[in-house]
């Protein structure tokens, strides 16, 4: 049995309003918390990343009083509209109304340019998986950052913007598989403890590193590998924790 809160599902929740991802956030979060989400911010449209994603406009449909902003790449729109909210696979939410307008509007970003989201400072950086994702760089108003690869194999622009950074206060790092299946790691593009080591490597900076993602059958397996790097500022995530900068 896996624990069913084992991450299977992705989602990170900053300052209660932005969602980084929806693969939990409508599973995990309802009523006014879930209406409190304005802006969700996809990094790419695997389905660990977006299976909520539908079900926020069915379960809160009369409740949306301003449509929920998605942002995404032009590219995963386009894959949004054609293969989620096609009315096939899900009603096309995109065009249908309550009684307050829109229930959620599609707003592009573009790489390596910094966005504004409900007061944050996003920036975009590909990193290396199946499909075009994006890294996240995430600086708040009083200079706090926290940066977040997503899904990644070994990159390398990411941890480049990471070092030019004024602050960093801390990276959510893709640590999806144990040791023995990086085989698996390499083939669909995430990171194993021993790869994590050489991303490390390129970073330039102290930070806090949280390993995340890890795979329900072998998470485990990732703490112990994890716990062995025996190194002091890396650690892998807590699931359901709040994380304060
Ligand atoms: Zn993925």
């Amino acid at each position: 049995m896996t624990d069913p809160r084992s991450q299977l599902l992705i989602t990170f929740l900053v300052n209660d309003c932005v969602a980084i991802d929806a693969g939990a956030l409508a599973f995990h979060l309802t009523g006014e918390a879930l209406l409190a989400v304005q802006d969700i911010v996809l990094t790419h449209v695997h389905l660990d990343h977006i299976a909520s994603l539908p079900f926020i406009f069915s379960e809160m449909f009369s409740s949306i009083r301003t449509p929920v902003r998605i942002h995404a790449t032009v590219a995963d729109i386009e894959r949004l509209r054609c293969h989620i909210f096609n009315d096939v696979i899900w009603p096309d939410f995109t065009r249908l109304r309550n009684v307050h307008g829109e229930l959620l509007t599609f707003v592009p970003f573009t790489w390596r340019d910094p966005f504004e989201v409900a007061g944050l400072r996003l920036t975009a950086i590909p990193v290396t998986h199946t499909v075009e994702t994006a890294g996240l760089v995430v600086e708040d108003g009083q200079g706090r950052c926290v940066a977040f690869t997503s899904d990644t194999g070994v990159t390398d622009e990411f941890w480049e913007v990471l070092n030019a950074l004024p602050r960093l206060d801390a990276v959510f790092v893709d640590v999806a598989f144990d040791n023995a299946n990086e085989f698996v790691a390499k083939a669909s593009y995430h990171l194993s403890p021993r790869l994590l080591v050489g991303e490390l490597a390129k970073l330039r900076r102290p930070s806090q590193v949280l390993a995340v993602n890890l795979k329900p059958f072998c998470r485990e397996q990732v703490k112990d590998e994890v716990r062995a790097l025996a190194l002091p500022n890396v650690q892998v995530a807590e699931l359901d924790v709040d994380y304060t900068w």
